[in-house]
């Protein structure tokens, strides 16, 4: 277990200099952010900071410059539209390694917020250059990480920093992400089910090997379900194949009994465009020159009937090209079926960038138990693995 912000004293809080790591990784267009989900959660614990007495300073990256400072990857529209959220200012310490930003920082007001620039223009960001993590350590009195979504790297402003600057305590988002999918994977209530699509098999491997010992049933959908219809050899027309994990696809149907579930048809065209003419299959129909984009409706009645009679489902990746109808049928409809097993008392957890977007595009975030806000830390997470940005906290 890792030290949270909650377990502070107040005097541990108040009038000190917050440092916390949060994932403001928004997308950003002609310099304004479209959509602000990850600030928005991270706000509980700025303003529990805040309220406590606490000068709050915000670090984050933004996208992936290459090695410098580049305009286009600049954090001013995040701070805007953290002070439109906020409705208080908040500085931005455009070079923060600067003896000016430490001195800003210990001018803040108790309850100001400042906002450090992108962490990645800083060089040893990546590298988790512990010189670096010591400047940044000299914005702040205590350390908080706030950003699951970066947990899985092991960068200077979410490692080494947490090495250096103590107490070094999870926030709220942190904690909440880290409880619900610890919860899934380590006490589920059964049945315990996995529903996993997306593109690439190769990307999911380890998490389909991490979950078969615990669950009940892995429902497979979205491209990756193709490389086990090949490994079954049936026909897959032009569908997404990865031949090389054709071999190692065998050997999970093999290893995995009934607990391995496939789609039993599929939605399939000639091209991928909106309007194409489509064909609704059985797996063992593809024709040449087809390809599967997406589950069928009696896949999807299938998949439904497990979700929504499980205890417990995790979810991770869509189960069909969901950007392009009307092959965003099967996701959308699974979907429903995983807020009508929140309806049901089940836990249903979304972990996974894509399948988080599916979800509000079907306006369901509010009916799942949890959507994650790290696609590849909650990928990790679940594939058991230890993420270096929570390792790094204090332990309780
Ligand atoms: P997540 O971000 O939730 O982990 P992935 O990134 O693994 O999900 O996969 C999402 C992508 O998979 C989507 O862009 C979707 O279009 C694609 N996809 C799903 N099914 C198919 C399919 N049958 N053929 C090609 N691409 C697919
Ligand atoms: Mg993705």
């Amino acid at each position: 277990m890792k030290r949270t912000l909650e377990s502070l004293d107040g005097g541990a809080i108040e009038g000190q200099r917050a440092l916390v790591r949060v994932d403001f990784n928004c997308p950003v267009k002609d310099g304004r952010v479209t959509d602000n989900t990850r600030v928005r959660a991270a706000l509980p614990t700025i303003e529990f900071l805040r309220s406590r007495g606490a000068r709050v300073v915000l670090l984050s990256h933004l996208g992936r410059p290459k090695g410098g400072p580049d305009p286009k990857y600049s954090l001013q529209p995040v701070v805007n539209e953290l002070e439109r959220l906020l409705g208080s200012p908040v500085a931005f310490l455009r070079d923060p390694l600067s003896e000016q930003a430490v001195t800003e920082t210990r001018r803040l007001p108790r309850g100001g917020v400042a906002m450090a620039e992108n962490t990645r223009f800083l060089p040893g960001e990546e590298g988790n250059d512990p010189a670096l993590a010591a400047r940044l350590a000299a914005l702040g009195d205590f350390y908080v990480n706030d950003a699951f979504g970066s947990a899985h790297r092991a960068h200077a402003s979410t490692e080494a920093v947490a090495r250096l600057l103590k107490p070094a305590v999870s926030g709220f988002l942190m904690q909440q992400e880290l409880h619900y999918l610890g919860d899934a994977l380590h006490r589920p209530k059964r049945p315990f089910v996995a529903l996993l699509g997306g593109a690439k098999i190769s990307g999911k491997i380890d998490l389909i090997s991490a979950l078969l010992p615990t669950v009940d049933h892995v429902l497979l959908g979205g491209a990756m379900a193709c490389t086990f219809f090949a490994a079954m050899g049936l026909e897959t027309g032009k569908s997404l194949v990865e031949a090389d994990r054709v071999e190692l696809a065998r050997r999970l149907l093999a290893e995995s009994g009934t607990k391995l579930v496939l789609p039993g048809g599929a939605v399939i065209a000639q091209e991928l465009k909106a309007g194409a003419e489509t064909r609704t299959v059985r797996r063992d129909q593809i024709p040449e020159g087809w390809a599967v984009y997406d589950i069928d409706p009696e896949t999807e009645r299938d998949f439904g009937t497990k979700i929504e009679g499980a205890g417990t489902v995790v979810w991770n990746g869509p189960m069909g090209v969901f950007e392009t109808p009307p092959f965003d049928h099967g996701t959308l409809a699974i979907a429903g079926a995983m807020a009508a097993a929140t309806g049901n008392g089940a836990v249903t957890v979304v972990g996974g960038g894509d399948s988080a977007a599916a979800v509000a595009q079907a306006g369901l975030e509010n009916r799942m138990t949890h959507v994650s806000t790290g696609g590849g830390a909650s990928l990790e997470f679940l594939e058991g693995k230890t993420l270096p940005g929570v390792a790094a906290l204090d332990d309780v």
